[in-house]
C-alpha cells in the first residue's frame, strides 16, 4: 500500500468519482469486504469540504503468474499482463495522524454519514425516521486489471530499501519518457511508489488507464533507452533546482511535489538512455528483484577484481573530454574539504566555478572503498553546497566514451550561467 500520497482536492475528487461508480455497479464490486449491501452514496458535503483524502493505489501479487523480464542496467522492468490493480480511498484524512478517517455507510440502505460531528447527528435523527440499519466502517475501493510495468529501483548508494523521494522522481520521470516517446496524454498511463518489505528496494509500478491496456507500456519497455534519452533532455535541459514546471512537476501530480529531485535519478536515467534495448525473457513475476541482485553483485565482483582499471577509464574520459574545444579545463582530484579543513571526497574531475564534480569509479586503484561508493553523506555534502554529481562506471565509459563526455559537457555547459 502507498503511503503519504496526498491527492489535491481535485484529482481526488475525479478517482473518487469513479470509485462511486464502481462501487454502484454490482458486478464490479471486487474481493473488498461488505461491500455488496452498499447501493448508493451521497456526497454533498465532501465537496464542501478540501480536506485531502487518502488514496492509495496498489498492484495485487498472484502467485506464480507469469511476466515479460527486460534486464535493462540497474532498473530491470517485468510486463505484467492483465495485472490487478486496486486503488482504494480511505476516507478524509485526519490532519493530526494522516490516516484516512474511513467511510460511515448504513450497512442497510447503502447512505453515507457525513463525518462532520453536528452534521452526522442531524443525519443520525433523519436517518432513523425510514431505516432501521446502523452504520459500519468502509474502506472504498475498485479493482480492475490492466497491463503494468514493474520496474525494481536501485537504492542510491548509503541509502536502505524504500526511498520515497526516488521512487516518486523515477516514476514520474517514466511518465515523462511515455509521454514524450510514445507521446501518449497524461491519464493514459498512471504510476505509483510500491513499498516492499524491510530493506528490499522499491519499486515504480506503470499501469495503463484503460481497462485491460493498449499496448502502451510493452512500446515502452521495447524502446526504453530512445524513450529515456528524450526524457533526458528534457528534465536535464534546462538549469533547475530539484523540480520545476518544465520538467517533473505537473498539475496532476501535486502530492508529489514536496518530494521531487531530479538530481535522484539522473545517473539512473542517463544509464538506461546510452543502453541497449533489450530483448525480453518470460520469467515468473517478481524476478524483477533477482535481476537487480544480480547485476549489483555482477558490478561489485568487477570492481573487486579490478576489471576496468580506475586509471584507465579516467584516461578514456579524459580523453572523449579533450575533443570539446570549449570546455574548461577540468580539475583532477579536487580535494573537497569542509570549512574546518576536514577532506571529505575526492571527486576524479571537477569544474568548482561550475561545481559540477565527476566520479569514474574502480576498485583496485583505492584502498578506500568509501571513496568509490560515493556514499550518502558525501552526496549530501556536495549536493547542499550546490554541486551536480555524475557518477560513471568502468564499463560505461570504456562502451560510450563520447556519450559519459557528451553529459559532462552538456552539464557544465548548463551551468555556465549560473554564478556562485
Ligand atoms: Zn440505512
Ligand atoms: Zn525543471
Amino acid at each position: 500500500m502507498v503511503r503519504g500520497s496526498v491527492p489535491s482536492a481535485s484529482s481526488s475528487e475525479a478517482i473518487f468519482a469513479i470509485v462511486l461508480r464502481w462501487f454502484s455497479s454490482r458486478s464490479r464490486l471486487s474481493s473488498l469486504s461488505r461491500t455488496e449491501t452498499v447501493t448508493s452514496i451521497t456526497y454533498s458535503e465532501d465537496t464542501r469540504e478540501r480536506r485531502r483524502f487518502d488514496l492509495r493505489e496498489s498492484l495485487v501479487e498472484e502467485h506464480g503468474t507469469e511476466a515479460t523480464l527486460s534486464d535493462f542496467p540497474f532498473l530491470p522492468m517485468e510486463h505484467r499482463r492483465n495485472a490487478r490493480i486496486l486503488k482504494t480511498n480511505r476516507g478524509r484524512r485526519d490532519p493530526s495522524t494522516r490516516d484516512g478517517e474511513r467511510f460511515w455507510i448504513c450497512a442497510e440502505c447503502g447512505r453515507h454519514r457525513p463525518s462532520d460531528k453536528d452534521q452526522a447527528k442531524r443525519w443520525d435523527e433523519n436517518h432513523a425516521r425510514f431505516c432501521p440499519g446502523t452504520c459500519e466502517e468502509f474502506v472504498l475501493g475498485y479493482e480492475f486489471r490492466t497491463d503494468a510495468l514493474v520496474a525494481t529501483v536501485p537504492p542510491l548508494p548509503g541509502t536502505e530499501g524504500y526511498d520515497e523521494a526516488l521512487l516518486v522522481t523515477a516514476a514520474e520521470a517514466l511518465l515523462i519518457a511515455a509521454s514524450t516517446y510514445l507521446e501518449t496524454e497524461a491519464f493514459e498511463i498512471s504510476a505509483f511508489p510500491r513499498k516492499a518489505g524491510k530493506d528490499r528496494p522499491g519499486q515504480v509500478v506503470l499501469y495503463e488507464s484503460v481497462p485491460g491496456g493498449a499496448g502502451y507500456l510493452e512500446e515502452l519497455a521495447t524502446h526504453l533507452p530512445g524513450a529515456v534519452d528524450a526524457a533526458y533532455a528534457r528534465i536535464f535541459g534546462h538549469e533547475c533546482s530539484r523540480a520545476c514546471y518544465r520538467c517533473l512537476k505537473r498539475f496532476g501530480n501535486q502530492r508529489w511535489h514536496g518530494l521531487l529531485n531530479k538530481d535522484l535519478v539522473r545517473d539512473l536515467l542517463f544509464h538506461l538512455a546510452i543502453g541497449d534495448t533489450v530483448e525480453p525473457r518470460v520469467v515468473t513475476a517478481g524476478e524483477g528483484r533477482v535481476a537487480l541482485d544480480v547485476q549489483l553483485a555482477t558490478r561489485r565482483r568487477e570492481r573487486e577484481q579490478g576489471t576496468y582499471p580506475k586509471g584507465h577509464i579516467e584516461e578514456v574520459l579524459l580523453e572523449a573530454l579533450l575533443a570539446f574545444d570549449d570546455l574548461p579545463q577540468p580539475q583532477r582530484d579536487l580535494e573537497v574539504k569542509t570549512d574546518a579543513g576536514v577532506l571529505v571526497t575526492v571527486p576524479d574531475f571537477a569544474w568548482t566555478d561550475r561545481r559540477v564534480a565527476v566520479y569514474c569509479d574502480g576498485y583496485q586503484y583505492h584502498g578506500d572503498r568509501d571513496t568509490l561508493e560515493l556514499d550518502a553523506s558525501k552526496r549530501n555534502f556536495l549536493a547542499k553546497r550546490g554541486w551536480t554529481i555524475l557518477t560513471y562506471w568502468g564499463r560505461q565509459i570504456l562502451n560510450n566514451p563520447d556519450r559519459c563526455a557528451r553529459q559532462v559537457v552538456d552539464t557544465v555547459r548548463a551551468r555556465e550561467e549560473r554564478s556562485w
